[in-house]
């Protein structure tokens, strides 16, 4: 099936184009970017007009920052494709709801994606924890935005999300894993004196779990979560990559390039089946805690 992506910046080139490279479903046909090229792609500066010239490609992936990506997913589901998000899938919860309706009314395939899900140890994590009782459970999840996020402006942009950008990863595990959803109880945004996004958070959900979320991290980079159950202790290290029970390794991968070619799988399954997945779960607790969250002004921030 042909492709085309949008977006020719970090993240497609880092996993979008190896993972596309590697896939028996897929063929990358095309790019838009006003930047960005693929050696031997077509490529086109606008959606539109790549729309238009190739009626052939049934398929977009949109690897733009949230905000830009709504009016893209509009006119690539209006034209009739099959439309894979990246994450977080909008900058609002409202605009996602009307691409789902919109993708359903055109009759194609819209796919919100969460690229933490696929790490490896999360279906395992998942199924361990299937009928167990939450005692409590922290999130730490603290990188560097100079190294992951390059000079991306818009990450500190109002709707660029912030330190939520990488804690929504967090959260999309939390959400698929849980034997029962939790609630945000609490939350603390630490927003740097000239931006409009937060650089570090701390939260509180049910079931005693706590998150903390930092850019501002260097040296080792940390993305862990750990649960106490009624049995014993879970941990997921490596952004749900490698689990330990009861404090020793049982399985997983030191590596996370296995998300992106088990997200084309799973958008060629939906396009096959006529289906959508759409989970706005993880959007909500990072919204909630922008709603009710406690805002500190902290030092200003340069790249
Ligand atoms: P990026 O390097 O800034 O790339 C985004 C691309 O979108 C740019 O190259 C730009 O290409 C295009 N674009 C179109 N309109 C834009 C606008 N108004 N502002 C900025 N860029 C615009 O960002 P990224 O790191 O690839 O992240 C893109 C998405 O992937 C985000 O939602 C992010 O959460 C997600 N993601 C990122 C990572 C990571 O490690 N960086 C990991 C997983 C997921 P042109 O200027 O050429 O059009």
């Amino acid at each position: 099936m042909k492709l085309a992506l949008v977006g020719i910046g970090k993240i497609a080139r880092d996993q979008h184009v190896p993972a596309l490279a590697g896939s028996p479903d897929w063929e990358l046909a095309a790019t838009v970017s006003r930047s960005g090229k693929v050696e031997k792609v077509q490529d086109f500066l606008r959606i539109e007009d790549m729309l238009q010239a190739r009626p052939d490609i049934e398929t977009v992936s949109l690897c733009l920052p949230p905000v830009p990506r709504f009016a893209a997913a509009e006119a690539a589901i209006r034209a009739g494709r099959h439309v894979m998000l990246e994450k977080p899938p909008g900058a609002t919860l409202s605009e996602v709801h009307e691409l789902k309706r919109l993708a359903e009314r055109q009759g194609v395939s819209l796919f919100a994606t969460w690229h933490s899900r696929m790490a490896e140890a999360v279906a395992p994590a998942k199924s361990h924890l299937s009928g167990q009782r939450i005692l409590g459970g922290r999130i730490t999840w603290r990188e560097d935005v100079r190294k992951w996020h390059p000079g991306q402006e818009w990450i500190f942009n109002a709707g660029g999300m912030g330190v939520f950008d990488p804690g929504i990863n967090a959260l999309s595990i939390l959400t698929e894993i849980l034997p029962d959803p939790v609630h945000l109880a609490w939350a603390e945004l630490d927003f740097p004196k000239n931006r409009q996004a937060p650089i570090a958070a701390r939260l509180a959900f049910s079931s005693n779990i706590e998150a903390d979320f930092d850019f501002r991290q260097e040296g080792p980079q940390t993305w862990d979560m750990e649960f106490e159950t009624g049995t014993g202790t879970l941990a997921l290290r490596m952004g749900g990559n490698v689990l330990e029970i009861d404090g020793a390794r049982v399985g997983g991968a030191d590596s996370i390039m296995g998300e992106y070619p088990a997200l084309y799988a799973r958008m060629a399954g939906l396009v096959r089946d006529g289906a959508s997945d759409v989970d706005l779960s993880p959007m909500v607790l990072a919204a909630d805690a922008f709603t009710l969250g406690r805002r500190n002004s902290v030092e200003p921030f340069e790249f």
